[in-house]
């Protein structure tokens, strides 16, 4: 059990903003409201930020609430806030410091977009709030789930909510009619990806009602993080010393090769279960200006196209969701885009066209 923290000197609830457009949270805030996460999944990156364990201590913010209103009071009130960065808001320590909590019934007052991810049914004490919030502005709630197989899910994830929980959950959320998605992350090679993992582990998720899935490789961080990664697939099975190396080289991303062939997999996949791989747009077109959701759209496709491996096609799509996004519309190049048709009826509410 961790040690619980009041941290005096943290200086901001929600953080600096991203730059570019995040297609699949829609955040352009990506908050940890706990820092340090009880659930110590070992794959997890906040292993690798401190020589401590991960699980040693959670801290958190003092007047949260208070500082919370004073940030989103000067916000741009279409920015998306993402409780989503390095630990999960509804841990152990959630049901009794109420950060998140607190958190959330300032966005309901604000009626400020909010994008939840979490591992963990202890959601649902806030549903009221997340289904104010989403009648008012946009709620969306991204469920984290890694494999199909107990063995797999306990061997990674020791303290998290078991897969079958986790899918009662997409299931339940589903009932208060919130947008919910599913991320597959993170998938480690030929661990939780196989072809039956993955189509096993799908198909739950599109039964469960998933309104769409994305899925993330494992990202090794530093020398820290892959000792402890090494050591889980020591624990998991007859993995030769060299699996990490041979796969990674020198880079902390899996080898682009290894990721297209699984893209393709993966987007067969989805498509065959006609499960999406970002959020769809009539969820979020008519929550933000138009130019706004354009953009969201222009960068989901040019997401595809990068899984796709179209790399120059995703390259050029991301630039115009960044024009659009800044004010500009260039009619001719949107009415080439392959998306035209399904914002063409919103056209006419952009002023300058
Ligand atoms: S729940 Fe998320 S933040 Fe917490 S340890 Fe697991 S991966 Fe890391």
């Amino acid at each position: 059990m961790p040690v619980y923290l009041i941290d005096q000197h943290r200086a901001s609830v929600f953080g600096t903003p991203i730059s570019h457009i995040d297609d699949i949270t829609l955040a352009r805030y990506h908050a940890a409201i706990y820092d340090g996460c009880e659930f110590g999944c070992d794959y997890c990156t906040g292993w690798s930020k401190s020589m401590r364990s991960l699980t040693e201590s959670v801290r958190m913010m003092p007047n949260i609430a208070i500082r919370a209103k004073e940030e989103l009071a000067v916000m741009h009130r279409d920015d998306v806030i993402g409780l989503t960065a390095d630990s999960d808001p509804y841990q152990p320590a959630e049901p009794t410091y109420r950060r998140t909590h607190h958190v959330l019934q300032m966005c309901v007052e604000a009626q400020h977009p909010v994008v939840i991810m979490t591992k963990s049914p202890l959601v649902l004490q806030d549903i009221d709030l997340i289904q104010q919030l989403h009648h008012d502005r946009f709620a969306m709630v991204i469920v984290t789930i890694i494999s199909h197989n107990v063995d797999v899910q306990s061997r990674f994830e020791h303290k998290s909510p078991s897969t079958v929980e986790r899918l009662a959950l997409v299931r339940e959320l589903k009932k208060y009619d919130i947008p919910v998605g599913v991320a597959l992350q993170p998938l480690i090679p030929y661990v939780n990806d196989t072809d039956y993992a993955l189509k096993r582990l799908l198909q739950m998720i599109r039964d469960a009602g998933a309104d769409f899935v994305y899925w993330d490789y494992l990202t090794i961080v530093n020398s820290r993080h892959y000792q402890r990664i090494n050591e889980s697939l020591v624990w998991m099975g007859n993995y030769p010393p060299s699996y990490l190396r041979d796969l990674y080289g020198t880079d902390n991303v899996i080898n682009r090769a290894y990721r297209q062939e699984r893209n393709q997999m993966l987007l067969q996949l989805c498509d065959s279960f006609q499960l999406p791989i970002r959020l769809p747009f009539s969820y979020f077109a008519q929550r933000f200006p138009v130019a706004r959701a354009v953009a969201y759209l222009l960068a989901q496709h040019a997401s595809r196209d990068e899984l796709m491996g179209r790399d120059v096609l995703a390259t050029q799509g991301r630039d115009l969701a960044q024009r659009v996004l800044a004010g500009d519309w260039p009619l001719d190049l949107l009415q080439k885009h392959p998306s035209y048709p399904v914002f063409q009826p919103l056209v006419g509410q952009i002023p300058s066209v």
